[in-house]
């Protein structure tokens, strides 16, 4: 029973480090979801009345002050102890995604970044396929029902799922709700943004780590006060305090970008789908390369499925062939093939633009003494160093330690010995130059073009052709629509097998088909090359044949028997410390504490494949059980069970995308 003379009690989440929600005093009972600042220690934070009981035993302190802002909606606080519970991070820091005490101040007066609230569904809509047509309706009959439900939109590249699914985004609008995009990366939402906008007539607010202090206020506040409609945003967007959601889109949704693979580990795709249940509302999952995981609950019904076979506008699919550089192999010390050369010459003189991808930044993976064969790692990392020249600097990928070149090598003493092996995008584009003196060439790559406005110039040459050939990294892979576009050239596409990780066939074929699916998206058919030395591999040939639906019966087919996901399900451990001995010592402690029973197997521990990182060892162990059981009480029993040492990290990561 409550103490009537006592002030009532009530439970109060931080966005920090703690699992557990505090009990404090406040003057009247304050419904939750209400933001309050309280004292903590010394200082003042903010946080959010939780709905769970306080604890009446302890000393409480009071609430120092209730913010002026709207409580956070439930279906968010439901989704913050879900995640937390699902991915075993603490409530606190799943908190802390969506809120900060600098997202609360009041936005300046002038700052007007956004037009919110101007969407207007009211537009008539695009000229839709029959195909297209169909499965728009279906979206918004789906949205109009505003009721949990899952589809996957599977389409071909150019096929306009984007036109279809932003019928169910008009739908959600014309319901007075509001609609979430999430896209994998910053870089390809310009184009979206110009799509949304000849829709729409407006600009949706946008949510992304690149925006102003001042802009993320602003539009955290339209947020949460239901005027931002729609939000397009990356991952972190999902933990926006939307209080009338009715729509979640998951544009590319088998992209690994949707993994956050540090602090809270949680795939955006799998929680969009849960937020939208605690929403009660759609998801629509994108993809014309379907992940296994989402295709296989399609395909067992668990999804509802929307299917776009052609190209709009009776543009034909790219013509695609490989190029077997053991029978047709480049110059000496050169990347490209004969043949593709002369197909690029074609493509040029016709007036078209030809792209070359290889995911590789800067001029050389790897610098080698050609006298004693020493190679230029990273002191931090176990890792090369990267050959960057237009930064004219070595430079490590995983800690961003860059050195100069050296003019001797500290190995032999000789003088100038340091040669580049293997390509990077750099590199290519010294070969394009030597070839094609007289054509203008582009480099797309994440240290070049490194933000959405230099990403937008660069579209812009593009589609103004004042550019020949773009040479590019994944970056140029997916979303981008160049309609004189009509060659692609892979340089290397055995490149991503060579990682062996779970799902290196899955990634290299959704990875080569979306940039294969950037040539020929207009009235010009197109033509994508593959440079390979394994021209019969699975992967290739599922990317010559364009059957993906069979390339994933296959991979399936390979998965299923030893229970690797979908059909079973992973958690990984991973051991940091900056001694060696204690992070063996704790990975060996684990191992012998490591849960047994039918279903359930741990491998490992073993090094990681980074092993030193940033300066610190790690250590790696795998969770595997079967499909019926959830790896979360196996882990907690198992945790519970060895003492973890402060200066050693154990991270969970479950449902691990990377395996680094
Ligand atoms: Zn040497
Ligand atoms: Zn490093």
């Amino acid at each position: 029973m409550t103490d009537p003379s006592r002030p009532p009690r009530v439970s109060v989440l931080l966005p920090y480090k703690f699992d557990a929600a505090f009990t404090y005093e406040a003057e009247t009972l304050l419904p939750p979801g209400t933001l309050v600042r309280v004292p903590l220690g010394n200082r003042m934070v903010v946080g959010a009345v939780w709905d769970e009981a306080p604890d009446a035993a302890v000393k409480a302190k009071p609430v120092a002050a209730v913010l002026e802002f709207p409580p956070l909606p439930e279906n968010l606080m439901r989704f913050i102890d879900w995640v937390a519970s699902y991915t075993l991070a603490k409530r606190g820091d799943v908190l802390a995604l969506g809120l900060k005490e600098a997202l609360l101040a009041p936005p300046p007066k002038r700052a007007k970044h956004y037009e919110f609230g101007g969407a207007n569904p009211a537009l008539p809509g695009p000229h839709l396929s029959p195909a297209q047509d169909k499965a728009s309706a279906a979206l918004r009959a789906d949205v109009a029902a505003e009721k949990f439900s899952v589809t996957l939109l599977d389409g071909v590249t150019g096929s306009g799922k984007t036109e279809v699914y932003l019928e169910a985004v008009a739908e959600a609008l014309r319901g007075q709700k509001q609609a979430l995009v999430l896209l994998p990366e910053i870089a390809l939402s310009i184009q979206f943004l110009q799509r949304f906008c000849s829709r729409f007539g407006t600009k949706p607010a946008v949510w992304h780590s690149e925006l102003t202090p001042a802009q993320r206020r602003e539009t955290y506040r339209a947020v949460v006060e239901g005027r931002a409609d729609v939000v397009v945003g990356a991952r972190s967007a999902l933990f926006l305090p939307f209080p009338k959601l009715g729509l979640i889109v998951v544009d590319e949704e088998h992209e690994s970008a949707f993994k956050q693979e540090d602090g809270v580990m949680y795939h955006a795709r799998d929680m969009a789908v849960v937020r939208a249940r605690f929403c009660s509302c759609p998801t629509v999952l994108v993809s014309a390369t379907p992940s296994l995981e989402t295709a296989e609950n399609a395909a067992t019904g668990r999804y509802k499925k929307l299917d776009l076979p052609a190209r709009h506008g009776g543009a034909a699919l790219p013509e695609v062939h490989a190029i077997d550089l053991r029978a047709d192999p480049p110059e000496r010390g050169k990347f490209l093939s004969p043949r593709l050369i002369t197909a690029m010459q074609e493509t040029l003189a016709r007036g078209e633009q030809a792209m070359l991808f290889l995911n590789r930044r800067g001029y050389a993976p790897l610098t080698l003494c050609r006298r004693c064969g020493h190679r230029i790692s990273c002191p931090h990392c176990s890792a090369w160093l990267v050959e960057h020249r237009s930064h004219a600097r070595l430079i490590c990928h995983h800690c961003g330690h860059t050195v100069q070149k050296p003019s001797q090598c500290p190995a032999c003493e000789t003088e100038n010995s340091f040669v580049p092996i293997g390509p990077g995008v750099e590199r290519i584009a010294e070969e394009v130059a030597e070839i094609f003196s007289g054509t203008e060439a582009l480099v797309m790559a994440s240290d070049i073009i490194s933000g959405p406005v230099q990403a937008q110039e660069a579209a812009g040459r593009i589609e103004r052709r004042e550019v020949g050939i773009i040479i590019g990294t994944q970056m140029v892979a997916k979303g981008w629509h160049f309609p004189h576009l009509t060659l692609v050239g892979v340089v290397d596409a055995d490149l991503g097998l060579a990682g062996g990780d779970l799902r290196a066939g899955e990634h290299t074929v959704q990875m080569l088909h979306q940039v294969a699916g950037r040539a020929g998206r207009a009235e010009a058919p197109g033509r994508v090359l593959l440079q390979s030395f394994a021209p019969d591999h699975p992967v290739i040939m599922a990317l010559l044949s364009g059957d993906l639906p069979e390339f994933l019966r296959q991979e399936a087919a390979l998965r299923m028997p030893g229970h690797w996901p979908p059909f079973g399900r992973l958690a990984a451990l991973i051991v940091t410390a900056a001694e060696e001995r204690l992070a063996d010592q704790i990975a060996r402690d684990l191992a012998r504490h490591a849960p047994r029973g039918e279903g359930i197997e741990v491998l490992g521990p073993a090094p990681a494949p980074i092993s030193l990182l940033r300066g610190k060892f790690r250590r790696r162990l795998l969770l595997k059980t079967a499909r019926a059981i959830a790896v979360q009480p196996v882990l907690r029993e198992w945790l519970a069970q060895v003492a973890v040492p402060r200066n050693v990290k154990v991270d969970v990561d479950v449902d691990p995308v990377s395996f680094m």
